[in-house]
């Protein structure tokens, strides 16, 4: 197994909130993120899923601090063995660090600079991070630009003359110019064509294998979870309720919120199609979220004891976690919509 690159502890992010009634009332504090704790091993791709509002974007903009958490630690390993939180880097141990975790987000249109050229956006970080010469800038813009797949002969034009999965390659040389180790990928492909999609993935899984990079690939669309993965993580209202290898969330998920998930992938048998759960019900307020587990308003195998007591994320076997209090009990049904073998509990 691979050492790990990156440990997530106890993260978490509270936001103010005014109510737009009472406007003299004093902000209400709403916890996105509710002590969100995982490992990432190097190489590896976890992906993080969940309806949205679930705080997944928000879990990704607090690790590359892009968003500062309340509290929590993301304690990164570096190559020489040095550990440091990453979340407290300042000074010169910034500098050093912070380049070695980038992040790509979900819009190719509005997450690139109009007015910049293609060459200035992917030099941007090259040039505030290492003291190069213009001719070495030059050679190392061409070359990400050519293995992400860019024409090097257009790299003096300007975003809008580019299709969409162009700006996104764009945005991945950005975010791979520096030759960070680990990066955030945020929807990175959910705003492009499904053909596109596939191109970009498989760009994405060629430079992992070329790099040895390490991505947390968030992303609401299970069919490509499923492809890219090695783990997944499925958040529900600013909490990780289950976390295991893709496999095995695929195969046997422990949580009902997954197997609600699970239930939705697109199948290629359109019989299957009639089995998809569909949750009844919002997805909860997280400023006032329901008590015990915060699944149960929601969840078909709800008793008494879900209502009053919050279940902690716990390995049911074999690096398989979940957050509910009968995950062994459940027979849940897998992604391929197989049938329950017993009715719950
Ligand atoms: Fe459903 Fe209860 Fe499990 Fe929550 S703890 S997911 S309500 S069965």
């Amino acid at each position: 197994m691979s050492r790990p690159i990156l440990e997530v502890k106890g993260l978490k992010k509270n936001f103010q909130v005014k109510s737009r009634k009472a406007l003299f009332a004093k902000p209400t504090s709403v916890q996105v993120l509710n002590d969100i704790s995982f490992e990432l091993r190097e190489g590896e791709t976890l992906s993080i899923v969940g309806e949205s509002g679930c705080g997944k974007t928000t879990l990704g903009r607090c690790i590359v601090r892009g968003m500062s958490a309340s509290s929590g630690e993301v304690i990164y390993h570096a190559p020489g063995g040095e550990t440091v939180d990453y979340l407290k880097l300042n000074g010169a141990a910034s500098k050093k660090f912070r380049k070695d975790i980038q992040m790509i987000f979900q819009d190719p249109y509005s997450s690139l600079s109009p007015r910049m050229s293609v060459f200035n956006i992917i030099s941007e970080p090259l040039i505030a991070n290492f003291k190069l010469s213009r001719r070495e800038v030059e050679e190392k813009v061409s070359s990400i630009a050519m293995q992400t797949g860019l024409n090097v002969s257009y790299l003096r034009r300007y975003p809008h003359a580019f299709s969409g999965g162009q700006r996104q390659r764009i945005a991945i040389a950005r975010a791979l110019v520096t030759q960070p180790r680990l990066i955030v990928c945020d929807e990175a492909v959910s705003a492009l064509d499904v053909s596109i999609q596939a191109q970009i993935i498989n760009l994405l899984k060629d430079l992992q294998q070329e790099f040895k990079i390490t991505y947390i690939f968030i992303s609401h669309d299970l069919s490509i979870v499923e492809n890219i993965s090695d783990r997944v993580a499925v958040m529900h209202l600013g909490r990780v309720v289950e976390l295991a290898s893709v496999e095995s969330m695929f195969r046997q998920p422990r949580h009902p919120y997954t197997e609600a998930l699970l239930s939705a992938v697109p199948q290629p048998d359109p019989e299957l199609k009639k089995n998809r759960i569909i949750l009844e019900g919002e997805v909860p307020n997280p400023a006032n979220p329901p008590s015990g587990c915060h699944f149960h308003p929601r969840c078909a195998y709800r008793t008494e004891k879900c209502v009053k007591e919050s279940p902690a994320l716990r390995e049911i076997g074999n690096q398989h976690y979940a957050a509910c209090h009968y995950a062994e009990e459940l027979t849940l049904r897998s992604a391929r919509n197989e049938p329950r073998t017993e009715e719950g509990h």
